[in-house]
């Protein structure tokens, strides 16, 4: 069975205090992956505190390798450091930074070559799910990472309906299911040698309420979760949920 994915993503949030109580908090997994994303600020504070029992990723990463770009970070930087995992594509920076699906690939492209894991996120609006679009839009952005994708390295999907983030109205597991067989199905036929292994998560309100009943899917290989990511308790449920469900 795939080993699950959970990726918590801080968003703008937190702090040295939030980093000392994530890191007492956090189980130790054996079962599962486990990468807690900060603002990159934090990142060295956070290996620090992690001592291994979890992975650190970044929120973004920039499109170049190095140079002139005042305010960037370079993938190999940060894979210097320690990080493991780059979210790219996100939904709100592809609304507060206007990045597109092109931005997005060159990003998680940067990510890959540094051997960071591109956590690439997909997703639809609510008007277009609303117009019968949703799949149609997710599997374009899907293929819109077809470079990326069939190099076999480590890449994950991250299926995050807009609606759905920071709503409290997370899809339903039969929601998150359907689209998720969709992206796979879309995998198999972009990277058909390497599909088997892209874990495909879902992101969008997950919680330790909600998390169990997500879980119980095979389909669902893991989750990217935000605001309950800021709950040292709730995150920590997450992952035993994850953990039970491997078996
Ligand atoms: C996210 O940050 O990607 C996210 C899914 O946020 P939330 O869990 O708060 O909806």
């Amino acid at each position: 069975m795939t080993t699950r994915l959970v990726i918590a993503n801080w968003k703008m949030n937190g702090d040295l205090a939030l980093i000392d109580a994530m890191a007492q908090a956090y189980p130790q997994s054996s079962k599962v992956d486990v990468v807690v994303v900060p603002p990159s600020l934090y990142v060295a504070a956070l290996l620090a505190a992690a001592k291994n029992r979890f992975q650190v990723g970044l929120q973004d990463i920039g499109q170049h390798q190095g140079g002139a770009h005042t305010g960037e970070l370079a993938a190999t930087m940060a894979a210097e450091l320690g990080v493991a995992a780059v979210i790219v594509g996100h939904s709100e920076r592809r609304s507060d930074n206007a990045e597109d699906d092109a931005v997005v690939a060159v990003k998680a492209h940067r990510a890959l070559e540094a051997g960071l894991m591109p956590v690439i996120c997909v997703g639809e609006s609510i008007e277009e799910r609303q117009a019968g679009q949703a799949e149609a839009r997710v599997r374009a952005q899907v293929e819109a990472q077809a470079e990326n994708l069939v190099g076999g390295r480590a890449v994950a999907i991250a299926y995050e309906p807009i609606w759905a983030i920071g709503t409290g109205a997370s899809a339903s597991a039969e929601e998150a299911v359907a689209m998720h067989r969709a992206i796979r199905h879309a995998l198999e036929q972009i990277a058909p040698d390497h599909a088997d292994g892209i874990r495909i998560l879902y992101g969008g309100s997950v919680n330790a309420e909600n998390a169990a009943g997500l879980f119980a899917h095979v389909e669902i290989e893991g989750v990217l979760v935000g605001g309950a990511s800021l709950d040292t308790d709730q995150f920590a449920a997450i992952i035993r949920a994850a953990e039970a469900a491997q078996g």
